[in-house]
């Protein structure tokens, strides 16, 4: 619970309820969640505009990101190497044709993608799928 605290204290977030519940479940688990992810986790008195909200009060404090799946069901992933001023999310996700779970693998270098003349790049989602290392 004080790793849960600090955080939010550091991003000058209030303890609530919310916040601290759902926050605990990104730190107990190393895979992406989905908002139906964290529905079935959490008691049943949250409801999901209360999720909706945390998540999004998350994300625009750099506490998680937003992880792209193919099903369009969006899922979200505790930031870990992102700085207050610093936003980077361009690192590979893992989706596990196996167990479904989706993991951010950080230390990974991208490739320096060469667009066409005119393109300029804001943000690279690479979704890799395959078989994780904990169903092989
Ligand atoms: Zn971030
Ligand atoms: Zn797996
Ligand atoms: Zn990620």
């Amino acid at each position: 619970l004080n790793q849960v605290s600090n955080i939010l204290k550091k991003h000058n977030l209030r303890n609530t309820d919310s916040r601290v519940d759902i926050l605990s479940l990104f730190l107990n688990n190393s895979k992406a969640l989905s908002h139906s992810d964290l529905e079935n986790s959490l008691p049943s008195n949250f409801d999901r505009v209360t999720i909706y909200r945390t998540l999004k009060s998350f994300v625009e404090n750099g506490i998680l990101h937003k992880v792209p799946d193919d099903s369009g069901n969006p899922r979200y992933a505790l930031c870990n190497t992102c700085t207050d001023h610093n936003h980077n999310h361009d690192h590979v996700h893992f989706k596990c044709e196996k167990c479904g779970n989706t993991t951010c693998i950080v230390n990974l270098n991208i490739p320096d993608f060469n667009l066409p003349k005119g393109y300029t790049t804001s943000e690279i989602n690479i979704l890799v799928q395959g078989i994780c290392k904990n169903c092989n």
